[in-house]
């Protein structure tokens, strides 16, 4: 294999916006990707079984967040809002607007106040720990495991304060096509100028030196640069050295992988329903549990898997369910079948209806348990108390020569997404052009 000005690992959204931006720069760049597909968690299913189109990693853009629209605009992807009727159902009850919470604005004046860092349970349990608080609590604790897909014992309270003050629910798009129409985008002008993306190649090794790196994948293929751009995911970077995708950095870069440590990476799996029509659309369902909910598009519950969203403004007969956090780390190892019973039973429980009944229903599922996926292992990243001063690490190059790239590394608000992803991306390949 010819030498090239950059190697990439790891074919994500943000190893690509690495790769088109130095390819838009004149660098020559190989990009090496383990799977046999690109994207990383950006994967459409289209067509499969009888998913006519879905998400199995990210969905939506979550706010009017400049580099991500800016990268649709020009490739000319369609994008739309997301319907968003928002529904809670507890104790029995269906609420619209869940969730409305009590005392939420005190806590985010708190939050902004907040000189000392600490984690979000501590918080908590210094500021709001009246009992009338309790359902305050119970909510953010919540939004952190489901939405936030983090351990609360760990998350940082500031970190969370920055994103919540930050949320845009009125401008939530979804991705007409689907996300991988952006993926193809950039992979395409990488290749349309020569540029190689090997997929299949599993790195187990970079070894390197000021101004060269060698990549040496599981099938003992080397490839040789002049730079690396580490686009892996936290949690292959935190990983015990005998997990498959693993790397090791010859020499080390323990200063580096300590940082790596600081920052934390939250558990998901994401269950696709299909069913044979939109059930929950059926006047029988309204009268049976007393809610219109034709236009629901997030449904929040306290059930096993508790959050639900549906394809709205499509009337595409999905049930999309969403399990993070702690209970997600804890259902890593349970099977598909058995995460699909356990979605079914939920749904029994919101929607009174049996589970074998609903399974009757049922025309395609699929278990996307990413926390179990061997080129991801979790989620996507949140705050520690010491991840800003480890971002702060990983933002300097090594040597000139070895970068890190991710989504976990973006000081914004929006921490964890596509937009930190690109957002990375595009920052690394300035700083590679620039030197
Ligand atoms: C279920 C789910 C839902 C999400 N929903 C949303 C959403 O709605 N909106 C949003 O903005 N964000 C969402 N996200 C987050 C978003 O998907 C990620 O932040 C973003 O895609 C990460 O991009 P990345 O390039 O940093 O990492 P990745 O996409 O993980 O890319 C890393 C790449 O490295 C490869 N790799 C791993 N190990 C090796 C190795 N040893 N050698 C070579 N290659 C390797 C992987 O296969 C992968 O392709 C979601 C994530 C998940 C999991």
């Amino acid at each position: 294999m010819k030498k090239t000005d950059v190697l990439v690992i790891g074919a994500g959204a943000s190893g690509l916006m690495a790769a088109y931006n130095l390819t838009r720069a004149g660098k020559t760049v190989t990009i090496l990707e383990a799977r046999n597909r690109i994207g990383g968690r950006i994967h459409t299913i289209t067509n499969e079984l009888f998913f006519q189109q879905a998400e199995l990693g990210a969905e939506f853009v979550h706010g009017n967040l400049p580099v991500t629209l800016q990268l649709l605009n020009e490739a000319g992807i369609k994008y739309e809002h997301a319907g968003f009727e928002m529904w809670q159902y507890d104790n029995g009850r269906f609420t619209q607007n869940g969730e409305f919470i009590e005392g939420w604005d005190e806590l985010i004046e708190k939050l902004s106040e907040l000189t000392t860092d600490m984690p979000i349970t501590e918080f908590l349990d210094t500021y709001f720990a009246d009992e009338r608080y309790a359902p305050l609590r119970k909510s953010a604790i919540r939004f952190v495991s489901g939405y936030d897909t983090a351990i609360p014992a760990k998350a940082s309270a500031k970190a969370l304060g920055n994103e919540w003050q930050n949320e845009d629910d009125e401008h939530q798009y979804r991705l007409t096509h689907g996300y991988c129409g952006m993926i193809k985008y950039l992979a395409d002008t990488c290749k349309s100028v020569g540029n190689q993306i090997v997929l299949g190649s599993i790195v187990k090794n970079i070894h390197w030196e000021k101004g060269r790196v060698t990549a040496t994948t599981a099938d003992g293929i080397v490839y040789t640069a002049d730079k690396a751009v580490i686009a892996l995911p936290l949690g292959v970077l935190q990983a015990k050295d005998n997990a498959q995708s693993a790397i090791t950095f010859t020499p080390e870069i323990p200063e580096q992988l300590n940082a790596i440590k600081q920052i934390g990476f939250g558990a998901i799996i994401k269950v696709l329903l299909e069913f044979d029509h939109a059930f929950w659309h059926d006047d029988a369902i309204t009268k049976l549990v007393g809610a219109e909910l034709k236009n629901m598009g997030f449904l929040l519950s306290s059930e096993a898997v508790p959050t639900w969203w549906t394809q709205s403004p499509y009337d595409t007969p999905i049930l999309t369910g969403w399990l993070g956090g702690p209970a997600a780390f804890d259902r890593k190892d349970t099977s598909n079948e058995d995460m699909l019973q356990l979605a079914l039973t939920s749904l029994s429980r919101i929607f009174k209806i049996a589970p074998d009944i609903l399974k009757s229903k049922l025309i395609a599922w699929n278990i996307a348990n990413w926390t179990a996926d061997p080129f991801t292992l979790g989620s996507y990243a949140y705050d520690t108390v010491d991840s800003a001063e480890a971002r702060q690490i990983l933002f300097k190059p090594i040597d000139h020569t070895l970068f890190f790239c991710g989504e976990y590394l973006y000081d914004g608000p929006k921490m964890g997404t596509v937009e930190a992803a690109l957002s990375s991306g595009k920052k690394v390949a300035r700083l590679i052009v620039g030197e």
